[in-house]
């Protein structure tokens, strides 16, 4: 019998890599549907509604164990918590703003890994590279230079 359901995929998923379906799991697991990066801070928030009692350290461990088998991509962009999605295995890069630390993906460069090969290797075989692009993002450039200035609401 066939479940269509968003969690009876998300059961389907976890079992195909080995993974015992827990609940914190399916959560964790469904709440990087279609939202890009997340933290494991942002994940705790997301989840904690539904199962109350889950700690961070809970959502380190799921988020561990999904990378760890594939079904999520872990990003660690220079001064940033790890940030997870659940696009992986399309060597795509990312670009993260330099001022709100938006992130986004862009597609790799030229189309399969690894997409840069430097001049000279050293004798390394490459089969990656990971390319995080700087810059400002369209939110942080339609404002005027408001940087120096710190948020008015806390
Ligand atoms: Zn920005
Ligand atoms: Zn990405």
């Amino acid at each position: 019998m066939e479940e269509a359901s968003t969690r009876g995929r998300t059961a389907a998923q976890l079992r195909s890599v080995g993974l015992k379906v827990t609940a914190p799991r399916i959560a964790v697991f469904e709440a990087l549907i279609g939202t890009g990066h997340l933290d494991a801070h942002t994940v705790h928030e997301r989840i904690v509604g539904e199962l109350p009692g889950t700690s961070l350290q809970s959502v380190y461990n799921v988020l561990d164990a999904l990378h760890g088998a594939g079904l999520l991509r872990r990003i660690e962009p220079a001064g940033s918590p790890a940030l997870y999605e659940r696009r992986t295995g399309d060597n795509h890069h990312h670009v993260v703003c330099t001022r709100c630390r938006a992130v986004g993906d862009v597609d790799c460069v030229v189309g399969e890994p690894p997409c840069l090969a430097p001049t000279d290797a050293g004798g390394f075989a490459i089969h990656t590279a990971e390319v995080t692009f700087w810059g400002l993002c369209a939110d942080c450039r339609r404002q005027p230079e408001a940087s120096a200035q710190p948020e008015a609401s806390a």
